[in-house]
């Protein structure tokens, strides 16, 4: 029989959970180093220029704001536009022809989370219900997946000791009992640029091989770019994944290639939930206008429709030229405190296990340290990090990196 009482108590999120065991710390040299929201070096989160700027557009321009009704279910269509335009054209050119083409199927998401979601009942209700995920990887994948109809989710092994292992991850794709193939396709999850957590990412000629084996075995794409701008500092740069895999000459994509777009990091617009889903869809005229009715029936027994503020600031942004040059040096500044951080703590902390520091991009520090080693540091010292070792690197400032590093040499010792 089925009752309330079956429901059971689900494990706290292990990110947001220690955030509340943070606030109640009562500690005075407490420092939380878990959730990856860009803190500048007064430990504060501010407004980026440019998006503060946009706002006092939207501001004085009424007629730009003061609409409160619903968005459509798809999202604004100046946002579509515009996000687009940013993707497809400017940061990976090569979708231009798609563009051209009607090939792309897009809805502004819930942010990078929502775009996940909704491609994954997408996905589920029509196409597949195994996913392969990075092993590690953000832990609300395999939760979003599962959420919505994956029931077969396959770890892929990224890192060995510590460091990236591209022929046992593909290997293990090719080693499948049940393969992926073109009439029963399978999907695989890419972080675009900056793995999370790991902050190591394949170079370019590994994401040549991989992108191979993925198109060889009929596996479908689904791009997660969360970071874009944090990887290099030059947001265009940093779309390269998303340049490769689009590059027509190379690949096809039978079964589509999803992008999930986030823009909580690079434009500071966390809780606005601004970001998209699009779909590559491949050269049938049919299949697009399908997708489209599909994505708006899923989203509309989701949520609705998405909320309209943040996609507003996001399109004076984007189609402003002169805060757009302002976005590009905020996502600068940004990236460069990032990595002044990180050289400090490579100067700072010399441990072997650290050998990769300099080479990891984003805004994490991948520690190595066990969970045990992380449950001393945040029991005895009250620095927060998360279980998988996990530093959010902007929490670090002149006025506790010191403290920091000191206690983790002490946990280490
Ligand atoms: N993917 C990855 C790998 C992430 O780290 C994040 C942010 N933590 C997201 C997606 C999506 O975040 P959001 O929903 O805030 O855009």
């Amino acid at each position: 029989a089925s009752s309330i009482y079956n429901i059971p108590r689900a494990p706290p999120d292990r990110i947001l959970g220690l955030t509340e065991r943070f606030n109640s710390d009562q500690n005075p040299l407490k420092v939380n180093l878990t959730v990856g929201i860009y803190k500048d070096e007064n430990g504060q989160v501010t407004t980026l220029p440019s998006v503060a700027r946009a706002q006092t557009v939207l501001d004085q321009h009424e007629e730009l704001n003061t609409d409160l009704s619903y968005l459509p279910i798809s999202g604004s269509a100046d946002f579509q536009s515009n996000v687009l335009q940013f993707l497809f054209r400017e940061s990976a050119p090569q979708g231009a022809q798609y563009l051209d083409e009607d090939r792309i199927s897009f809805i502004q998401t819930l942010s990078g989370t929502g775009a996940l979601a909704v491609a994954s009942k997408l996905l589920s209700l029509f196409v597949t219900k195994t996913a392969w995920v990075p092993d590690p990887s953000w832990a609300n994948h395999c939760n979003v997946l599962q959420n919505n109809g994956f029931k077969d989710i396959r770890p892929y092994p990224y890192l060995k000791n510590g460091s990236l292992n591209v022929e046992q991850w593909l290997q293990e794709l090719q080693n499948a009992p049940v393969a992926s193939s073109q009439s029963n396709p399978q999907c695989i999850i890419l972080h675009a640029c900056c793995h999370n957590p790991s902050g190591i990412d394949p170079s370019s000629e590994q994401w040549t091989e991989i992108l191979d084996t993925i198109h060889d075995l009929n596996l479908i794409p689904i791009i997660d770019m969360a970071y874009q701008g944090m990887d290099t500092g030059d947001l265009y740069k940093d779309a390269y994944l998303l340049r490769m895999s689009l590059d027509s000459q190379r690949y096809c994509w039978p079964n589509g290639l999803f992008l999930c777009q986030s823009f909580a990091k690079n434009m500071g617009l966390y809780g606005e939930r601004v970001g998209s889903l699009s779909v590559v869809t491949p050269p049938d005229m049919t299949l697009k206008p399908n997708i489209d009715s599909q994505l708006k029936k899923i989203v509309r027994g989701f949520y609705s429709s998405p909320p309209g503020y943040g996609s507003r600031v996001a399109n004076v942004v984007l189609s402003t030229s002169e805060l757009k040059t302002q976005w590009f040096e905020d996502v600068k500044k940004m990236h460069s405190r990032l990595q002044s951080v990180r050289t400090k703590m490579a100067e700072r902390l010399n441990w072997n296990c650290f050998s990769e520091i300099n080479g990891q991009h984003g805004m994490f520090l991948y520690t190595g340290l066990s969970p045990s080693q992380v449950g001393i540091l945040r029991e005895n010292h009250s620095v927060y990090l998360n279980s998988d070792g996990r530093l959010s690197l902007s929490g670090l400032n002149s006025s506790n990196i010191d403290y920091v590093c000191d206690c983790m040499q002490k946990v280490t010792d």
